[in-house]
């Protein structure tokens, strides 16, 4: 029967070579002999889906999404076929399924689709007779039968989906690195990886620059309550829970740092103060799908004030010649764009119960005599833009006096 299901999923690095499936192929078997019933979502071997992408680039700049969903789909489908041929001959009854037949339902959203409802039947009747289930990640179908893909890293959401209408409580994401860590440790050598870390620090980590995950997928652990175990398919180590926050037994005020330079900042001097001019300005940037993250604006003065934000680094050219379009109409001062800019932030559940975050945080960047170019804040993270210049410096300060010294 299948009592006790454990659903795991296994990145592209975990299976990337045929050796690399063996191994995985012997930590399933491992793990049914301690009496689960063993569901495995994989991706694609290494970088396949990179390359496929770049075969269809070769043929058309602009290529259908429909197509390139049939196609980034085959990665996947190359990788679960080995891990049951592997699993086989290690004695493991094992079967392979793509995600159009366990009937994976997404809506018709090529390249970024959403999944709208699995089927459990032909898992659960596999599972019965004691097979261990492995599932293609990052790809559905539509009501059409189309072929669809979740978005890129979209496996983490498969299998966090599967985990969700099997009724399981634990999902294992096994990666190349062995957790969550405080900061990236290829940066700030004294970053700790973390035990236990809350759904709602690891979005805020991911919008921050420090994504792990797939975003969805920890949305889906959210709602449903899953706990995710991100760990590395290369060594036995625990790694680090994502979990309800009630349930965490370690709480920091912060619990990470991030660092992110793919954005620019835009700001328009002196533009009138008055209702609507806003609301045309960001909207002229939506409809041109330009996306902005951080916006500040000036308190107003002699009926003139200054709006600065910012947009990802490739949108800067096309949002400053619409500003500049723009700003004919609303006869601001000037129209300036900084590329050199990085976001610094810090993020923890303990903000929501502690004073003086932010203002330790400014101390600790003007202790290092760094200008603050803009603020911002949600619950449980504090953001700065600074000169790129100080990116490293600013986060290795602010874990310093925010992580090592505690
Ligand atoms: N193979 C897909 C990608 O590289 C999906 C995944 O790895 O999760 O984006
Ligand atoms: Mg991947």
């Amino acid at each position: 029967m299948t009592q006790n299901i454990i659903v795991q999923k296994y990145g592209g690095t975990s299976v990337g070579t045929t050796e690399r499936i063996k191994a995985v192929a012997e930590r399933i078997k491992d793990c049914t002999k301690n009496g689960f019933s063993v569901v495995v979502v994989v991706s694609a071997m290494g970088k396949t889906t990179d390359v496929l992408v770049d075969l269809a680039k070769e043929l058309s700049s602009n290529p259908s999404k429909r197509e390139m969903d049939m196609l980034l789909s085959t990665g996947e489908q190359v990788s679960i076929a080995l891990l049951a041929i592997a699993l086989h001959d290690t004695g493991i009854d094992a079967v392979s399924y793509t995600g159009s037949q366990i009937r994976m339902m997404t809506d018709g959203n090529f390249s970024n689709a959403k999944i709208a409802n699995i089927s459990t039947d032909r898992i659960i009747s596999s599972l019965n007779e004691n097979k261990v289930v492995i599932v293609a990640g990052f790809q559905g179908i539509d009501e059409d039968d189309n072929i669809t893909t979740l978005g890129r890293g979209g496996s983490d959401t498969s299998a966090v989906a599967l985990a969700a209408v099997l009724g399981t409580r634990d999902c294992e994401i096994y990666t190349d690195v062995d957790g969550v860590y405080t900061a990236d440790p290829r940066m700030i050598s004294a970053a700790k990886k973390l035990n236990e870390i809350s759904y709602d620090e690891m979005l805020e980590l991911a919008r921050l620059g420090a994504g792990v995950l797939h975003s969805r997928s920890v949305e889906f652990a959210k709602n449903f309550k899953i706990r995710l175990h991100v760990r590395s398919s290369f060594s036995l180590e625990n790694g680090t829970i994502v979990m309800p926050m009630e349930e965490m037994v370690e709480k920091y005020v912060v619990s990470g740092i991030t660092m992110k330079q793919d954005e620019a900042k835009v700001t328009i001097r002196d533009i009138p103060d008055k209702p609507g001019i806003s609301a045309k300005l960001f909207n002229a940037l939506g409809s041109c799908n330009i996306y902005v993250n951080m916006i500040v604006q000036s308190t107003g003065h002699d009926n003139r004030a200054s709006i600065s934000f910012t947009v990802k680094k490739e949108d800067l050219a096309k949002t400053k010649e619409l500003c500049t379009e723009l700003n004919k109409d609303f006869g601001g001062s000037s129209v300036e764009a900084k590329e050199n800019i990085a976001i610094v932030s810090a993020v923890g559940v303990g903000m929501l119960s502690h004073y003086g975050v932010a203002g330790k945080m400014f101390g600790v960047l003007s202790g290092q005599n760094i200008n603050i170019e803009m603020i911002s804040t949600s619950e449980i993270g504090i953001s700065c833009v600074i000169d790129s210049m100080y990116a490293e410096l600013a986060a290795k300060a602010l874990h310093k006096s925010f992580i090592e010294e505690i």
